[in-house]
């Protein structure tokens, strides 16, 4: 039963009960890579399509930075061979920035758990929204009765005197660097720091504009990033739990 609506009509539940279900066949995915061969030769169709300067191709070698991607789709449609295709999965978060590069060649990397895991059982989130809306919505989509969010011990707080964890939605400008600092101060160690959206991760369209930061870690130590313009509510609690360590 795939239309959420008409499983809460008929099963009066209206909590999804499986966790990180992929994405329904009518919504946009973040884009992956096959190994199946490209033709760069006479190609680039993916690199023209891109906004973003996501994608770089050389010879045959394809790479692809989720963190820089909006998630158009433009490159899945152009893309003739088949190497770039939509990725379903709703398991997009990652611990670090190197992972979101991944190429159709190369392993992707991947990292293990941090051994010192205070938050397992529960994390209180301070979000800064320094400009995605759409990103904040999905947050707020996250406390619904749908995700329930709650159910894992997370909770949002109003104050970063509250708070574990420091969420950021939204480009790092010249204006936010130093008030997200002091939000980062103010928090009581340990502290966590999460990059939720690609404007967060490398200031996606705003990226390389004179007064961006490129990114919060260029700022603050990120400890889980959560690509997508905008995540979904599911991925927003993959990289929360992520965080935490509850998530290999
Ligand atoms: S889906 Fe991402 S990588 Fe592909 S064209 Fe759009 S922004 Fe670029
Ligand atoms: S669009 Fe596809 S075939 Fe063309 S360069 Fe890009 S990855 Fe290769």
């Amino acid at each position: 039963m795939n239309n959420p609506l008409l499983s809460i009509i008929k099963t009066g539940i209206i909590t999804q009960k499986d966790l990180f279900p992929d994405l329904t066949d009518d919504a946009i995915g973040l884009p992956s890579l096959t190994s199946t061969p490209c033709r760069s030769a006479d190609c680039m169709k993916c690199v023209s399509a891109c906004p973003t300067r996501a994608i770089t191709v050389d010879d045959d070698l394809v790479t692809l930075d989720r963190g820089s991607c909006l998630g158009c789709n433009q490159c899945v449609a152009a893309c003739p061979s088949g190497t770039i295709v939509a990725d379903r999965s709703t398991k997009t978060a990652v611990r670090t920035r190197k992972e979101l590069v991944i190429s159709n060649q190369v392993k992707p990397v991947t990292t293990s758990a941090p051994t010192k895991l205070p938050f397992q059982r529960s994390l209180h989130v301070r979000e800064v929204a320094t400009g995605d809306n759409a990103c904040d919505l999905e947050v707020i989509a996250s406390t619904n009765a749908i995700f329930d969010i709650a159910r894992f011990g997370i909770h949002f707080v109003a104050s970063p005197r509250f708070a574990d964890a420091l969420l950021l939605t939204g480009p790092v400008g010249r204006a936010m660097q130093e008030p997200l600092r002091r939000c980062y101060d103010a928090m009581a160690e340990p502290r966590l720091v999460i990059a939720a959206g690609v404007s967060a991760i490398s200031g996606g369209l705003h990226g390389g504009g004179y007064a961006e930061a490129n990114g919060v870690d260029s700022i603050l130590p990120v400890s889980a990033y959560i690509p997508g313009d905008p995540p979904h509510p599911w991925s927003i609690i993959h990289g929360l739990m992520l965080a935490m360590g509850r998530l290999e």
